[in-house]
């Protein structure tokens, strides 16, 4: 699948369209989901243009996925989300494609937490 350019997380990163900014580095951007399904709802996105996990881990550099990956932990920690300050846990998901019910083809991690987030696998 190529990567469509006027998706709307691509958007949110040429600034064309609002966000509420959690933090971000060099390589990655983290905000608040519109629809927050959780107290704490963070979406963390990579600024390559990523259609999904497996493109990302494929595809980004090193610098990349390092970058990716330590964005997630300071929001984590920011958010009171760290296991290593107390917390009692969140949840980290990414959805793929029509059977992983993807809805944005920009790669996206989902931070949840807040509330006891329930069983999903069964
Ligand atoms: P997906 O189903 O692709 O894993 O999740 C996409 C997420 O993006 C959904 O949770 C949805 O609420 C969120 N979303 C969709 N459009 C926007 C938007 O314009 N701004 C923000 N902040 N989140 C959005």
């Amino acid at each position: 699948m190529s990567y469509d350019t006027s998706n709307i997380f691509a958007r949110i990163l040429r600034g064309e369209i609002p966000n509420d900014t959690v933090a971000e580095n060099e390589h990655a951007l983290a905000f608040r989901d519109i629809r927050p399904q959780a107290p704490v709802h963070v979406l963390v996105i990579p600024k390559g243009p990523y259609v999904s996990y497996d493109d990302f881990a494929a595809n980004a550099s090193d610098a990349e996925i390092v970058g990716f990956h330590r964005l997630v932990a300071q929001v984590a920690q920011s958010e009171g989300l760290s296991l290593a300050e107390g917390s009692q846990g969140f949840r980290a998901i990414t959805n793929a494609g029509t059977h992983g019910v993807q809805e944005v083809p920009h790669f996206h991690l989902h931070l949840l937490g807040g509330r006891p987030l329930g069983r999903m696998l069964q």
